[in-house]
């Protein structure tokens, strides 16, 4: 990934940026149990006491088993693509068991019975990496809506509507990480009455790929409200939205 200086002015986000506490930990957002060696170069780091910096990797782990699990379709080793998770599930029976009693396929659809509140912890905790590390943003409160689905479950217009990347109309404030993701581009609007085509500049707030079919996210400040949306295996899709009270 591109390396990325810290414009910002961190004073206001010292500590554990999940619950306040004092940093004694860098914390890699997204977290490495959802890539693939070789990991990308400069993964974003963020600061995070002990505790919590441990305290996600169960769910962590379980999300990430979850995920392959559904898109084979079943707790099979031989099925799972990941080396990493099927070792994974290979030295945690329980787990698997787990995974393996939320599985049911009914006319050929693979239905699974999601653990909600770890599903939550762990996007939750993905979308505060990323608002902090891109945006500087610091969002320990519960979110002013959260929601998630299955990518293939989405119709195809939910599809390109989710995908799409912000247009950007105001510029975030220099200084988040953010911007120096922007991509300024021209779309030329050729108008059908036979004017001259207009050249209008834009800037583009696009995803960042961390991995292929592993990992991407799209992280926006408009001022108005901090907008996370996180795909992972190209299988989850999550979109996080904390509103601003300037
Ligand atoms: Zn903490």
């Amino acid at each position: 990934m591109e390396q990325l200086k810290n414009l910002a002015d961190d004073r206001l986000i010292n500590g554990c940026i999940y619950c306040g506490g004092r940093e004694e930990t860098r914390d890699h957002v997204p977290s490495r149990i959802f890539l693939d060696h070789p990991y990308p170069e400069n993964l974003p780091v963020v600061g995070a006491c002990s505790l919590c910096n441990e305290g996600f990797s169960l769910d962590e782990q379980y999300v990430a088993c979850l995920l392959e699990c559904a898109k084979s379709g079943s707790t099979d080793l031989n099925k799972i693509s990941r080396l990493k998770i099927a070792d994974i599930l290979n030295r945690t029976p329980a787990l698997r068991a787990r995974i393996e009693s939320a599985i049911s396929i009914e006319e050929n659809q693979t239905h699974i019975s999601v653990e909600v509140e770890r599903m939550k912890n762990v996007i939750l905790k993905l979308a505060r990496g990323h608002a902090a590390f891109e945006l500087s943003r610091i969002c320990r409160e519960e979110p002013s809506s959260f929601r998630w689905c299955s990518l293939p479950l989405m119709s195809e217009s939910e599809q390109d509507d989710f995908d799409a990347s912000h247009v950007v109309e105001m510029l975030a404030e220099v200084g988040s990480r953010n911007i120096q993701r922007f991509l300024v581009t021209q779309i030329v609007v050729q108008p059908l009455n036979g004017e001259e085509a207009r050249i209008h500049n834009v800037v583009i707030n696009d995803w960042v790929d961390v991995q292929e079919d592993g990992y991407r996210y799209l992280a926006v400040d408009d001022n108005k409200e901090i907008r996370i949306k996180i795909v992972i295996a190209e299988y989850l899709a999550s979109e996080v939205v904390w509103t601003l009270n300037n």
